[in-house]
């Protein structure tokens, strides 16, 4: 059985179900935060094929501070934003938050790959008043809190410590002030020059009311009380976070004994690698679920995530010459799993996968379009001569299929084709005498007007009448043309080539 319908199977009856997952927008997202995106999408989306209520809600903590910049920033320009809320910095372009700008420019990838999911900035639920009972509970208890944090992570704070950070009214940083004194509607604050190394406070010392939004929780207790206000039931996360005294840990200790409602089912799940290791946002090519997304078609790239259960890593080197060919392949199969009743794990994966309508649809593999693009200039051909292998007519849906599949192959060829080189060169010096003759008589005699199908009997028929057997005929038609041994139906080669260029080349020889 596929894993996310066994997940929604042993959770299906205590329906309804909110599904949650969030990522903090502080700056371009690494395609490793699509895997929880998509791990959830399925799980919501087996629930609902298996009858149970479920809603999918996706949050952007972009109440959090800016407590690093990414290489890609102008730092001249980000320095000063250190420690500020995400959602009070200016985006890098146009008239956005930074927030809301890397926000879109993720969401925008997953909806691309058919997630649906219900956007929440956590902002704006501190705004509305949604967290003003959980930070009540959480103010009150904050020596409990304390006390979890030191069982569970051995993590000791000051004894004046109290889970709650005001933006600062002055400098307007979020990730520098240091709130005491909790009188049941007020707590005073410092902004405190050092409290952390990646931003100095003002010194700002103030009286302010936690409520409304002047303020957020630290994200170990945030956590716990977003289950609270959200109700979510399923939420997973990076294997890291739930390791024994992890935040995992933690957040859900802290759900139970001061927000006092249960956690919701964890789905700890492995991360992706880059050709075994793990894969860093900050260097190197396609990390970017923007980048990744342009390498493969959604459906494909939904497989790729969908293909292997959450507890293993997926391991995904786009630069190594057959993973792309390979998830293509794989993806093919799942069709015809699917199509044919065979592999039935196979076959739902693929089914997850689909983004609309299921459609069937004849396709080249991959490697055979990769290899067609180096022979042909136009698309057309490539298409009669997929209609060639299909045996039956392409029909509209199969057209698509295939000049979809050729962007995503000339995409493949410009960024990781290891051999660049020009094909039609060498290997006209071991043609025999009569191949010779062969080529010097087509180079005279082949017409403008000639059909593909002509072109093609012409060629059998003078090989024959020179007695050449048909594979030497053809072979000397694609060492000349190709500069190997073997190639597409020759008529169409040589139409799409061009006859006069053909012939060309042919006298040449
Ligand atoms: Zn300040």
């Amino acid at each position: 059985m596929f894993w996310a319908d066994i997940i929604a199977k042993n959770l299906k009856d205590k329906s309804p179900h909110i599904v949650a997952d969030g990522k903090t927008p502080s700056g371009k997202v690494h395609v490793g935060s699509l895997r929880g995106v998509l791990i959830h999408d399925l799980i919501h989306k087996s629930l609902l094929s298996q009858k149970a209520e479920s809603r999918y809600i996706y949050y952007f903590d972009d109440f959090d501070p800016m407590d690093g910049l990414p290489v890609y920033l102008d730092e001249k320009k980000f320095k000063q934003y250190m420690g500020v809320p995400l959602k009070d910095i200016p985006a890098p372009e146009g008239n956005n938050s930074f927030a809301k700008y890397y926000a879109d420019d993720f969401q925008k990838v997953f909806v691309s790959l058919g997630v649906e999911a219900e956007i929440i900035f956590t902002s704006e639920l501190y705004k509305a008043g949604k967290f003003d009972n959980a930070l009540k509970i959480a103010l009150d208890n904050a020596e409990t809190i304390q006390e979890i944090y030191q069982q569970v992570s051995g993590s000791k704070k000051k004894k004046s410590w109290l889970p709650f950070q005001p933006v600062c009214p002055e400098c307007g940083k979020i990730g520098t002030t240091h709130a005491t004194d909790w009188d049941g509607k007020e707590v005073k604050f410092t902004c405190e020059v050092d409290l952390v190394e990646w931003a100095k406070g003002c010194n700002y010392k103030g009286k302010i009311s936690p409520f409304g939004g002047t303020g957020k929780m630290p994200w170990k207790v945030e956590w716990p009380a977003k289950w609270l206000v959200l109700g979510t039931t399923i939420e997973g996360a990076g294997k890291d976070h739930s390791s024994a005294g992890g935040t995992r840990e933690v957040a859900e200790t802290i759900a139970r004994k001061v927000f006092k409602t249960d956690p919701p089912t964890d789905v700890a799940y492995e991360h992706i690698l880059f050709g075994g290791k793990k894969m860093s946002s900050s260097k190197g090519l396609g990390s970017s679920a923007a980048e990744v997304a342009e390498l493969l078609p959604a459906e494909v790239l939904r497989f790729l995530f969908a293909r292997v259960p959450y507890q293993r890593a997926i391991d995904f080197d786009p630069t190594a010459a057959k993973t792309i060919p390979d998830l293509f392949d794989e993806f093919d199969r799942g069709q015809k799993a699917y199509f044919e009743k065979t592999n039935e794990d196979l076959a739902s994966t693929w089914m997850a996968s689909q983004i609309g309508d299921i459609k069937e649809e004849y396709n080249l593999r991959f490697s055979q379009l990769l290899e067609m693009l180096k022979n042909f200039k136009s698309e057309e051909s490539i298409l009669k001569e997929a209609e060639r292998l299909k045996g039956d007519k392409l029909t509209e849906v199969d057209r698509q299929a295939i000049n979809s599949r050729i962007e995503y192959a000339r995409i493949w060829l410009e960024k990781f084709a290891p051999d660049k080189s020009t094909p039609g060169v060498g290997l006209q010096q071991d043609l025999s005498e009569d191949q010779k003759k062969l080529l010097k008589t087509l180079s005279k005699d082949l017409r403008e007007e000639m059909s593909e199908d002509e072109i093609q009997n012409f060629i059998y028929n003078k090989g024959k009448s020179l007695g050449l057997k048909p594979l030497e005929t053809f072979q000397a038609v694609y060492k000349v043309l190709l500069g190997k041994d073997q190639g597409p139906k020759a008529g169409v080669l040589v139409k799409d080539l061009g006859v006069a260029k053909v012939k060309e080349k042919l006298g040449k020889s």
